[in-house]
């Protein structure tokens, strides 16, 4: 049960930043949260902050045999000693959004921690045409807790407190096309909004080139925020990307 774990207290990469080695490097970054990438891996950035205190606690890790959401709650109960009067506000930025079993888990773990506020944000959303994972994230968010698809701002803050970005480059974090994240968020409200899904991500292996495709029914048309719509461009019910590698 190991995983690949680097701890990180600071909240920026500085000349007298003893912490620098422990951030993760822009390439694995990009490689992880690269929402058109469908890496086997997941990636989990994680922040917490105790009660009042002015410094969080910061983390991240990758898959190895065990899934991250997973390892970080035992990890976190078993090590951290939670106190049950002290408020704590934890956030998580996911390359993958959680499986069922998962997702399970961090149920039953903020079910048990009523102090424990939990915020995810997640790059893409992981086997999301299993009915299982469409409905264990809906239990999530039924829980009380937060799911959301990473924007560019985002995208930023993670560059700026957990990657060990070269001197100078506090903004040159990685911008993707803002589609990817508008599909996802489409398709997440249509999980969350109890919808048939809209999207369908293939990969064709010989060439490379990795499709999303959108085809909206009127049921979606009737419940998903006009927002949601627009910012995904589904103006015409059947839209196709295409993209190459
Ligand atoms: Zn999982």
């Amino acid at each position: 049960m190991s995983s690949d774990v680097v701890f990180c207290w600071s909240t920026g990469p500085s000349a007298g930043d003893t912490t620098l080695r422990r951030r993760i490097e822009p390439w694995e970054f990009k490689d992880s949260f690269d929402p058109h990438q469908l890496r086997k891996e997941t990636r989990l950035l994680s922040e917490v902050w105790w009660g009042k205190s002015s410094r969080p606690w910061r983390e991240s890790r990758q898959n190895a045999t065990h899934h991250v959401e997973m390892n970080f709650i035992e990890k976190f109960t078993s090590e951290r000693h939670l106190r049950p009067h002290v408020c704590c506000s934890i956030t998580w930025f996911l390359s993958w959004s959680p499986c069922w079993e998962c997702a399970k888990a961090i149920r039953e773990f903020v079910s048990q921690h009523p102090k424990v506020r939990l915020v995810i944000y997640v790059a893409r959303l992981y086997w999301h045409l299993d009915e299982q994972n469409r409905q264990g994230l809906r239990a999530l968010v039924a829980g009380g807790v937060h799911v959301q698809i990473m924007s560019d701002s985002d995208y930023g803050y993670c560059w700026r407190n957990f990657v060990n970005y070269p001197p100078g480059q506090e903004a040159a974090w990685p911008r993707f096309l803002p589609v990817w994240t508008a599909l996802y968020a489409l398709e997440l409200s249509c999980i969350l909004l109890s919808l048939p899904p809209c999207l369908r991500i293939s990969r064709r292996r010989q060439n490379q080139l990795t499709f999303f495709q959108v085809i909206l029914k009127n049921c979606h048309y009737r419940a998903i925020p006009p927002l949601v719509l627009s910012a995904a461009g589904m103006m015409h019910p059947s839209v196709a990307w295409c993209w190459a590698e």
